[in-house]
């Protein structure tokens, strides 16, 4: 029998992933489950799972929760705040831990999952993107066992060879193709950008999924945080990832040898897959998601992405040349721009914008330590939220270039 703490539990892959989990209820039980703010479905979710702990971010929301798991007559120990993550986390009785907090507020709780040497389900790429390579070093120092939530490099990780030591050419690895479905506006014209309204941005075709990472993968910053992402998880640099857009999202990505061979994962567009894939691992179970009929899908397209259209992979490519602290700059500048966005501040084109101006206007410097990247990350969000106010006090709501009068 596994223990498992699923951090943010109440969100979109939390919520899949306890679907999966209930599936499997002689294999698998809940230590504890996690949210910010949402008392109602945390809640909801201890009566179903029974956790032995339950912690809410927000303290209001904990002394809520309190009193709904005390009337209730549960036996459930309620925590609050980041000490109470990363208590969860790290604890004796938790063999895995399901990482999916959205943003850089996962940082802290998944760092330490992986400090204690958990079995560590990585959905939450910002954590890695900001901090890669003391993330990655303090895998291989505890010895935790990380494992790739996101589909694309979950199907990367399938479709790498069995013995793989984090050396692609030593696999006979010549390329990763990641792919990515091109989002809500593949075919939509830039000069309509700046129309796009939240809503519209957030209703991905293929996908489910919760707010920002659905903004994300319209402007297609997703896909340049997967960039990183796949950088550090795979030990390998941009140059050897080809980013392909693929509409139909039953491709969830591709390994390419020496040999000419091409290595696909295919699938229903169901985070369940890799979820599941990742629980079981090296076994496999069942999780739910339906079979794909390939004969009903008939035919898979391909085309190359459009970076002028989609300034974000750009930029991405750049941070991820650029390393040290770059990388946690444009995740946090992005993480502003994108609330902003969706909450109506500033206009869908003015994201990319924002996140340019911060890149180039913040100074990475070498991330030799977590505060390091903390501060690197806090500079940013300053810098992006300076930018969100300009636009909202000039009356034309225009962005103005940093150091323009
Ligand atoms: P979501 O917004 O649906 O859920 C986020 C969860 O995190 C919620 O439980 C919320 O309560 C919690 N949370 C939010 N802010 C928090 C804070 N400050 N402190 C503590 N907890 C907080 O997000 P999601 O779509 O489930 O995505 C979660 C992560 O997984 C993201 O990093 C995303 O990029 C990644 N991911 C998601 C999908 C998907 O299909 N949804 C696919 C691949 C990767
Ligand atoms: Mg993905």
């Amino acid at each position: 029998m596994q223990s498992l703490t699923v951090l943010g539990s109440t969100g979109s892959i939390g919520v899949s992933t306890l679907d999966v989990i209930g599936r499997h209820p002689d294999k698998y039980k809940v230590y504890a489950l996690t949210a910010n703010t949402q008392v109602d479905d945390l809640f909801a979710q201890c009566q179903q799972f029974l956790p032995e702990v339950a912690v809410m971010r927000d303290e209001s929301a904990a002394s809520n929760l309190e009193q709904l798991v005390q009337s209730a007559g549960l036996n459930i120990e309620v925590l609050s705040g980041e000490q109470g993550l990363l208590d969860v986390a790290a604890h004796t009785s938790v063999d895995t831990v399901m990482a999916a907090i959205v943003g850089g507020a996962g940082l802290g709780p998944t760092l330490s999952a992986v400090r204690a040497g958990k079995k560590v389900l990585l959905a939450n790429k910002e954590a890695l993107v900001m901090a890669g390579a003391l993330f990655m070093d303090a895998v291989v120092e505890s010895g935790a066992q990380l494992l790739p939530i996101d589909s694309e490099h979950n199907a990367i990780f399938q479709c790498l060879p069995e013995r793989y030591s984090r050396n692609l050419d030593s696999g006979g690895v010549r390329k990763i193709l990641l792919t990515g479905s091109g989002g809500p506006f593949r075919q939509r014209s830039v000069e309509s950008f700046p129309e796009i309204t939240p809503d519209q941005a957030c209703a991905h075709p293929n996908w489910s999924m919760g707010r920002k990472i659905s903004v994300d993968s319209a402007t297609m910053m997703n896909k340049g945080l997967e960039l990183i992402e796949a950088c550090w998880l795979f030990n390998t640099s941009p140059d050897h990832i080809e980013i392909v857009v693929h509409p139909q999202s039953v491709i969830h990505s591709m390994v390419e040898y020496i040999d000419g061979s091409v290595l696909a994962q295919l699938g229903n567009p169901d985070m369940r897959t890799p979820i599941a894939h990742a629980l079981a691992w090296p076994e496999r179970m069942e999780s739910g998601v339906g079979r794909l009929d390939i004969i009903a899908q008939a035919r898979l397209d391909f085309e190359a992405p459009d970076d002028v259209k989609f300034p974000a992979l750009r930029l991405s490519r750049q941070a991820a040349e650029q390393g040290g602290t770059a990388a946690a700059i444009l995740n946090a500048a992005n993480e502003i721009a994108v609330q902003a966005f969706l909450d109506e501040q500033i206009r869908f084109d003015q994201i990319s914008e924002i996140n340019e101006q911060v890149l180039n206007s913040c100074e990475a410097v070498a991330a030799d330590s977590i505060e390091t990247v903390l501060q690197a990350d806090c500079q940013a969000r300053k810098a992006a939220q300076t930018l969100v106010d300009s636009i909202l006090l000039d009356s034309s709501g225009n962005l103005r270039a940093v150091g323009e009068d």
